[in-house]
């Protein structure tokens, strides 16, 4: 088969994919129906980057680790080797949301050990001297996280590898349809925009417009960031998250966010919104949020593509139309998959966390290389588990998924 692979979407998800299939010698075209790359949900200013540990080190705690720690060496990596990536490496407070969940922060601490680098946990006295600000809970604090700008990383992803990645940009992709071993991409005008052997699915969620994947359980949550003026030297300098996040000035602006609702399509900016993110603002640094008006602030408005179990989906495609609804596959390997197709999608609140390994995930899927994760963690963001019997039967019933 040709190292050629299609990638739709131009965005955290699909230039993390093209960047490791390039990596390993793959031609790559790659399409969005926007002018430039990052202009979708990986397009706000600035996104915090953090693991979500839990006490019972759970799926999305094991993975978030995995995620975060590749997501770090990747960085650097492109860093290293010039690329035009803005981040900074600020660490994040966590702050605890009550003393309850502080008690569970210390306990997670106390019994997983984690190398001080990664994660210490903070009393308030020194929570407060970290953010330059009195703060109403100690919490966790991850000196390797910080922000990231997410457009400078799909920007600096498809500019590592030089005239692998060809761009087709201002390409909306209608139809996808497979003939003679190879995918084809149309646009609505019927006009063939690329064909490769493999194609990979990273267009958010658009996704579902296209039958091979219509049946896969994807949201779009609107989120809401706002822009907070900022005078030069002032704090907080590091990240501080409280069931909201708020990054250190960058070009004279702080991120504050976000807003979450899900099947809202209003694209403009809400005052309503802005609210919310000062309320959650003043959640994490009490009284600061008095310095500003929600009816005068600018901000920016994304569409988080959401799976049921905030999991990412990464990997090959199945055939829903194989699945007997009587007697369906109760493992991803009895699945039937389409040959060649592939989705990168479902990275819900968590693209910058998510988007290196996936990447790096999705092109040892394709090149058949060893994945990078445990085979429990490459099943969890298997796209197929949601056709798998368990869960079928769970969804149907109205139970947790
Ligand atoms: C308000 C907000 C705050 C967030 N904060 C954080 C954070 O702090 N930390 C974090 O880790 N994550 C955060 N996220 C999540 C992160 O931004 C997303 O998970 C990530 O950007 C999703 O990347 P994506 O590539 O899947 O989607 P997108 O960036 O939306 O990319 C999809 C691309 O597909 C293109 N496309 C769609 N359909 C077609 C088609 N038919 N043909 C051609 N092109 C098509 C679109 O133009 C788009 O460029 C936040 C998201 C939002 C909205």
């Amino acid at each position: 088969m040709e190292p050629h692979a299609i990638v739709i979407g131009a965005g955290l998800a699909g230039s993390s994919a093209a960047e490791r299939l390039a990596a390993r010698g793959w031609r790559i075209s790659l399409i969005d129906r926007a002018a430039a790359p990052g202009e979708g949900a990986s397009g706000n200013r600035a996104g915090v980057l953090r693991p979500l540990p839990s006490l019972d080190d759970n799926r999305l705690a094991r993975l978030t680790r995995a995620a975060f720690t590749y997501a770090l060496a990747h960085l650097q990596a492109l860093t290293a080797a010039g690329l035009p990536l803005r981040w900074g490496q600020t660490g994040v407070l966590h702050l605890a949301r009550d003393e309850r969940h502080a008690a569970t922060q210390q306990r997670v601490v106390a019994e997983q050990a984690p190398a001080d680098g990664y994660l210490r946990w903070l009393d308030r006295e020194a929570a407060s001297e970290l953010a330059g600000w009195p703060v109403a809970c100690g919490g966790w604090w991850f000196a390797g996280g910080g922000w990231v700008d997410p457009a400078s990383l799909c920007r600096a992803n498809l500019a590592r590898h030089g005239a692998a990645v060809q761009p087709y940009y201002r390409r909306q992709v209608e139809r996808i349809e497979r003939d003679g071993g190879c995918w084809r991409c149309f646009a609505g005008n019927g006009e063939l925009i690329a064909a490769a052997p493999v194609l990979v699915l990273a267009n958010a969620g658009e996704v579902r417009r296209f039958a091979a994947a219509s049946h896969l359980p994807l949201r779009r949550a609107r989120g809401q960031v706002s822009h907070l003026p900022a005078v030069a030297g002032s704090p907080p300098a590091i990240v501080v998250c409280r069931l909201g996040y708020v990054t250190p000035a960058i070009d004279g602006l702080r991120c504050a966010g976000a807003s979450f609702a899900v099947d809202d399509d209003e694209a403009e900016l809400r005052a309503t919104d802005h609210a919310e993110n000062l309320a959650r603002l003043e959640f994490i640094l009490p009284g600061y949020s008095r310095h500003f008006d929600a009816a005068s602030l600018d901000g920016r408005v994304g569409f988080r593509p959401l799976s049921p179990d905030r999991l990412p989906m990464v990997g090959a495609l199945a055939d829903a139309t194989a699945v007997d609804a009587a007697c369906a596959a109760s493992s991803p390997g009895e699945l039937r998959r389409l040959p060649g197709l592939y989705l990168c999608n479902g990275f819900g609140a968590r693209g910058i966390v998510w988007s290196a390994l996936a990447g790096e995930l999705l092109a040892c899927l394709v090149d058949g290389s060893p994945p990078p994760l445990a085979a429990d963690l490459v099943a969890a963001v298997d796209p197929g588990r949601f056709l798998l019997r368990g869960r079928r039967q769970r969804r149907a019933a109205g139970g947790p998924r």
